[in-house]
């Protein structure tokens, strides 16, 4: 597990093992978020609230990509974002889930085999 930024990605819980979105819920002073990556709706946030579970929006951020921004009980009825609750162990989303990370390295040039034509 990396430590945490502002940007919201998928890794997997030290305990469970289990999908966790991990960020910061600020850029200034943020508190490392472990959040289960399943969307919930009305009901099921209500719940999550009752459990002691802190609710996020999941916001497209410009600089960041994707970031985790606390839901004010004032506004609970808004919902313009996926909204995702902290992580509970076990998770209901198993690690497995997680696709593989992409290869956008590109290939280093081998220097150790000669090249097919003479460069001159
Ligand atoms: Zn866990």
């Amino acid at each position: 597990m990396r430590a945490p930024r502002v940007r919201a990605r998928l890794d997997a819980c030290p305990r469970c093992e289990s999908a966790i979105i991990v960020a910061l819920d600020s850029a200034v002073a943020g508190l490392p978020v472990h959040a289960d990556p399943l969307p919930l709706d009305g009901p099921a946030e209500l719940q999550a609230r009752m459990e002691g579970r802190t609710t996020y929006n999941l916001v497209g951020h410009p600089a960041v990509g994707q970031a985790l921004v606390e839901r004010l009980p004032e506004l609970i009825r808004h919902r313009c974002h996926p909204v995702v609750a902290t992580h509970r162990c076990p998770g209901p989303v198993p690690a497995t889930a997680i696709p593989p990370p992409r290869q956008t390295a590109p290939a280093e040039p081998d220097l150790f085999t000669p090249p097919d034509e003479p460069p001159y």
